[in-house]
């Protein structure tokens, strides 16, 4: 029952054939018998299964929504109520939400059963899970290896079955990425698309929730229930949600697709290079024109990501202070003391290092020279873009320049785990919608293809994805061991 898709497994719940506390104790077994993945920061048992009861009944009732009795997982970022939400940092060890992040009120209503919450990296600032104040998750295809971060946890329990899908964020590639190595197909919306209300905020001007499942057809149920208008989200769009399912079989005859040479260069290992190959040679057989296109101010995305991302962490995590919620030091002698020791105690590493740059960016002095640049930099990166985007209907390539490297491989150097996000991180200084699809294997290790698409064409995406996902089966495949 683990690897269904969610329509299979909602004919099954309406069918009688299974009921979703059967479902969902299924999945609790599975998630206590592979804890050692260390998917889960905390597993809702109790919860889940009066959840499920009550799926069970609206599903008798006949009120059901596809989602209804669904074992699904949120990321340890959404604000769960009356749950803990730690957002993977010790800072946030002992903070029980006291209300619901805007996504999981929308799940609820449809009925959704929450398993639990998802490791990720601390404050979603890695490339690796690494970060965690809860410990690194294993990829299930290689238990030596890194899922991919920041939303490592959501991957790794989808890959591995611990869930039917997942939530997951993405501020520099943090969906796309960790899908990618774990094997499935993950979504970042346009910016404004899906409601950050309740979503612990990294870098709001670059943040967006979004869909983490086995297929497209999954992540476009996932995402009906997740878009639309939030008046508590004052970046929230406010653009009527397309009818995402009804989109996925119209025909791709004819697709123009951009492929960046920026993309193709030096740095991108030869055997992932040859996944994308042969998938953009799938979409030449589905009736797809190829064309080269260019954008040359990729290669500004990092510098000016981390500056802009850094002084935004910067701001929103100087709320943390020890005296409003989350972690307090112990006896502090003054009130500098009690900022200082429970900042400098209950952060870890690397989210003191971005805070620390993104001051010192934001500086009087330094404003100008760093911040300012960085925004411009923005622009032009937007702006190669548009242009691209006027000459094509979609831009593809990779999402990762390699697949999943090893746990401790990367985590002393972090210009090198800055640079696992070259290709994913521009989309998200624009502001676009984009995807990652199983594609390939490499060496063992899965391979996702990033397909980007114009503001809100979510909806293509999900349909592009979803041809490719009707003529192969790389989404189908489940890691060794948990088949
Ligand atoms: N790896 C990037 C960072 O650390 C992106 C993370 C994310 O998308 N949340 O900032």
């Amino acid at each position: 029952m683990h690897n269904k898709s969610i329509t299979d497994l909602a004919k099954g719940l309406r069918s009688g054939e299974f009921s979703s506390v059967e479902l969902t104790q299924a999945f609790l077994d599975r998630i206590k018998r592979h804890s050692s993945l260390n998917c889960y920061i905390t597993v809702t048992e109790d919860l889940a299964l009066q959840e499920a009861k009550a799926a069970d009944d609206r599903i008798a009732k006949g009120d059901a929504t596809l989602l209804t009795g669904i074992p699904i997982a949120q990321k340890d970022i959404f604000c769960t109520q009356g749950v803990k939400t730690t957002c993977g940092s010790k800072m946030l060890d002992n903070f029980i939400a006291p209300y619901n992040a805007t996504v999981v009120e929308k799940f609820n209503q449809a009925g959704g059963v929450m398993l639990g919450k998802l490791n990720m990296d601390e404050f979603a600032m890695g490339s690796s899970n690494e970060t965690s104040y809860y410990g690194a998750v294993r990829n299930p295809w290689d238990l030596n290896a890194i899922p991919g971060g920041s939303s490592g946890g959501s991957a790794a329990a989808v890959a591995a079955g611990l869930a039917v899908c997942a939530t997951g964020t993405d501020t520099g590639g943090s969906i796309r990425q960790p899908a990618s190595h774990c094997g499935i197909t993950g979504l970042k919306p346009t910016y404004g698309r899906v409601s950050r209300y309740g979503m612990i905020a990294y870098a709001s001007s670059l943040d967006q929730g979004g869909p983490m499942a086995r297929s497209a057809e999954d992540a476009a149920i996932m995402l009906q229930v997740m878009a639309g208008f939030d008046e508590r989200d004052s970046t929230s769009v406010d653009l009527p949600v397309p009818d995402y399912r009804a989109e996925l079989n119209n025909s791709i005859e004819g697709l123009k697709i951009g492929l960046p040479k920026e993309f193709f260069g030096a740095g991108l290992n030869s055997d992932v290079a040859a996944v994308i190959e042969a998938a953009v040679n799938e979409y030449r057989k589905l009736g797809a024109h190829i064309k080269e296109v260019s954008m040359p101010n990729l290669k500004l995305a990092i510098p000016a990501y981390y500056v802009i991302a850094s002084a935004e962490c910067s701001a929103n995590l100087s709320r943390f202070d020890g005296v409003r919620y989350g972690y307090r030091c112990a006896n502090p002698e003054d009130l500098t003391d009690l900022y200082t020791r429970s900042r400098g105690e209950g952060f870890g590493k690397e989210v003191k290092r971005r805070i620390l740059m993104g001051t010192y960016a934001l500086s009087a002095g330094y404003y100008d020279a760093y911040y300012i640049k960085a925004q411009k930099v923005r622009r032009l990166i937007s702006d190669d873009f548009k242009k691209a985007l006027s000459e094509v209907d979609v831009i593809m390539g990779p999402v990762a320049p390699s697949a999943a490297f090893g746990i401790g491989e990367k985590i002393g150097n972090p210009i090198e785990m800055y640079l696992s996000d070259i290709y994913t991180i521009a989309i998200n200084l624009a502001g676009l919608p984009a995807m990652s699809i199983p594609a390939g294997v490499v060496g063992g290790k899965p391979a996702g293809l990033q397909i980007i698409g114009n503001y809100f064409a979510e909806h293509r995406l999900l349909n592009i994805a979803h041809q490719y996902q009707q003529v192969t089966d790389w989404h189908q495949q489940s890691p060794k061991d948990f088949e």
